[in-house]
């Protein structure tokens, strides 16, 4: 290894999620022959290339066909971090002030959380990789994923890795990670079929209502797409309280 041309790289933040324990947050080489694109060299390690905002090469912002030839030092930022970066260049578009996401056939759950949260968010249970990853490409979505492999593929622009295993962290994980607390509009949206709301009178659904509901509740949504009819009962407000805390965390430090 003395001989070969390698350059140093750090990454920075969550990107170490994806790394061993002895290269995180430090400084360690990486092989580049005689020339390897700063994405090339990036994803060598496992760092998939969707999660990564900046890449600054030597004090100087590059995109992701920079050639490193050896002995340059490479410090590599997470999508959305925080820090005022925005005089650099930013390897691709800012996240999406209509933020849009596909979620993974493992993430149905999330999938409804984010729909309850107002996101508009597509999900299948029997969806593979190509179908989600053409989705996103074509309706510029975000991929929601806990494959990492799903996000290095060379096509993906727009993915998130969901580290949270539980449904409810994760929407809390997801709505910080993205910045998207000031975006929520609770119950615009079906939760089953990703369908956009409407107002209904309570007598157009009443015969639909069980007993305790008719007599409790006066507002009332219906899904055009599947029919269900949505009120402000207990679900409404576990949720409401689930999404205040995913706010809350949101606006920790
Ligand atoms: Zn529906």
């Amino acid at each position: 290894m003395a001989d070969r041309p390698a350059a140093v790289l750090r990454f920075y933040e969550e990107l170490n999620d994806f790394l061993p324990e002895e290269r995180r947050k430090r400084d360690f080489p990486v092989e580049v022959d005689r020339a390897r694109s700063v994405k090339d060299a990036i994803e060598s390690v496992g760092v998939p290339h969707t999660e990564v905002d900046l890449v600054i090469v030597d004090g100087r912002s590059v995109d992701f066909t920079h050639l490193l030839r050896g002995g340059e030092r490479v410090a590599v930022y997470p999508m959305f971090e925080r820090l005022d970066i925005a005089p650099l260049v930013r390897l691709r578009p800012r996240p999406l002030r209509d933020p849009r996401f596909v979620a993974d056939t493992h993430l149905g759950k999330l999938a409804r959380h984010l729909r309850m949260a107002g996101f508009d968010t597509l999900y299948g249970n029997d969806w593979d990789d190509d179908h989600i990853v053409a989705l996103s490409g074509a309706q510029r979505r975000t991929i929601l994923t806990r494959d990492k492999g799903m996000l290095r593929r060379r096509e993906v622009e727009r993915g998130y890795f969901v580290r949270s295993v539980e449904s409810e962290s994760q929407l809390a994980e997801v709505v910080r990670a993205l910045q998207l607390e000031s975006l929520i509009v609770p119950f615009v949206r079906c939760r089953e079929c990703n369908t956009p709301l409407e107002d209904v009178p309570r007598e157009a659904v009443l015969d639909r209502l069980p007993e305790k509901v008719r007599a409790s509740y006066d507002r009332f949504k219906r899904c055009p797409g599947c029919g269900r009819v949505y009120w402000e009962g207990t679900h409404f407000r576990r949720m409401k309280g689930l999404l205040e805390r995913a706010r809350a965390q949101d606006s920790a430090p």
